[in-house]
């Protein structure tokens, strides 16, 4: 008699195969040079050094923007987040006291997934609003276990010295970030030490229970954002110390979830994706992660602020390689909507493009250009290798606007951690990416900012 492991492939080999799974997994302010497999000499990440093996690793990934807040509106809806309103000049991110979220006009992944009877589930740090009309199971998600915003909010420390030496060792009860889960809350303060296991323990139950049809996962890691909590098991696990630790947890989550996948006979329907939500945070120094050979973090728009580590596994589809085309955030809506067979929003822009060639190696990466926005401002574009500011913060991200003129060039293929200005040399590659960024602005329409709007919290 056949296992049920058996009766699970038979479909996959008649052909008959249904939409794939699809498990995105997103970190939270890890940099494009933590993981083993992207050159860290001391963070070991076996699990995700598998699976940039046996799947794709891109080299040239971007997320939606160098914030939290924005970057995640800009994964979920495939649209720049400057459309939807989600990227804001007054302030960074989405903050307790907010009042605005992702609006309800928008068309999320999971919402598209949907409509080809997809179960769908995420756990982890939402951030797009955590008023009841903004959290996840408004946008599309049948069930959701996590923190609405980030996990050093509603922060119980005085700002100052203090604070920086107490975040070096967090307690829960310095903060009081709530978990929500079915609409309420049912913790607080979150024991952060343990929530991310709870979300891999979550995850699996979803899988299995969601085995016979498809699923979405969209798990959301908080860490390694600062502070940086880690369960006991993985305290003084890494070399690196306590990022390490959180990053080997993290990576030690997506071994379990393959363990499962393969268990249950589903590696071969299953698209697996890792990705990260934006670059280091620089100014939180050795709790901060790195990235690599790029150049600053977290809050710029230099290539550490946005290019990310990205990998995808689906054994038998997605072709083992190293890719060094672009990608991006907003790319993934299209590509999920193409693997499923569902479509894409026609009424409003869209800023992805269907990466399933590159991803089935038949065909090149259809994405040329990228727009680096830092909140509602294009600050930078680059098209093929060629990279131009136009507009920078020079030193980390609480530093003001400043416009360059003449912008900087660099080309990205030669020059990849930025660091040799070549606008003099190319004056009318300059030109080319004035033109590109104008004709860019011009098609977007303001609408109303959802990040600035702040009250008393409602939680
Ligand atoms: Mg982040």
């Amino acid at each position: 008699m056949a296992r049920p492991m058996d009766l699970a492939l038979i479909p996959i080999l008649l052909g008959l195969a249904g939409p794939p799974n699809i498990i995105l997994v997103v970190a939270d302010d890890m940099g494009w040079g933590d993981l083993g497999v992207y050159g860290h000499p001391t963070i070991r990440t076996p699990n995700l050094d598998r699976l940039a093996v046996e799947g794709q690793k891109w080299t040239s990934f971007y997320s939606g923007a160098p914030y939290c807040t924005s970057s995640r509106a800009g994964l979920l809806t495939g649209r720049l987040p400057v459309r939807s309103g989600m990227a804001s000049e007054s302030r960074t991110v989405l903050f307790p006291d907010s009042v605005g979220g992702l609006p309800q006009s928008e068309v999320t992944i999971p919402e598209i997934l949907k409509t080809r009877g997809y179960a769908t589930a995420m756990m982890g740090k939402w951030h797009l609003g955590h008023r009841p009309q903004h959290q996840p199971e408004k946008h599309g998600f049948d069930l959701y276990f996590g923190i609405p915003y980030s996990n050093d909010m509603d922060a119980r420390l005085p700002d100052g010295p203090a604070k920086n030496a107490l975040i070096r060792t967090p307690k829960d009860e310095y903060f009081n970030v709530p978990v929500f889960s079915g609409g309420a809350i049912v913790e607080r303060p979150a024991r952060q030490e343990t929530l991310t296991r709870r979300y891999i323990e979550r995850s699996i139950a979803f899988i299995r229970a969601n085995r016979e049809r498809p699923f979405f996962l969209y798990l959301a890691h908080h860490a390694p954002h600062v502070p940086l909590f880690a369960h006991a098991q993985f305290e003084g696990h890494s070399a690196r110390g306590p990022y390490g630790d959180v990053i080997e947890e993290i990576d030690d989550g997506v071994g379990r979830l393959r363990a499962v996948l393969a268990e249950l006979g589903l590696e071969q329907n299953t698209l697996v994706v890792f990705t990260s939500d934006n670059g280091p945070w620089l100014a939180q120094k050795d709790l901060a992660g790195t990235a690599g050979s790029l150049r600053d973090g977290k809050g710029t728009t230099f290539e550490g602020g946005v290019r990310v580590p990205a990998l995808f596994l689906w054994p038998g589809t997605v072709k083992p390689g190293v890719v060094l085309e672009m990608g991006a955030f907003f790319d993934l809506l299209p590509t999920f909507a193409s693997l499923a067979g569902a479509s894409v929003p026609t009424d409003r822009v869209m800023d992805g493009y269907d990466l399933t060639t590159a991803l089935r190696g038949t065909g090149p990466s259809p994405r040329r250009t990228y727009f680096y926005y830092r909140g509602a401002t294009l600050q930078a574009v680059r098209s093929g290798p060629y990279k131009a500011h136009f507009v920078t913060r020079l030193e980390g991200h609480d530093q003001s606007p400043h416009p360059l003129d003449p912008p900087w060039l660099y080309n990205l293929d030669q020059d990849p951690g930025e660091q040799y200005d070549i606008a003099k040399d190319h004056p009318d590659v300059v030109a080319e990416l004035r033109k590109l960024a104008d004709a860019h602005t011009r098609g977007v329409i303001k609408v109303e900012d959802q990040i600035a709007a702040r009250a008393a919290p409602v939680h």
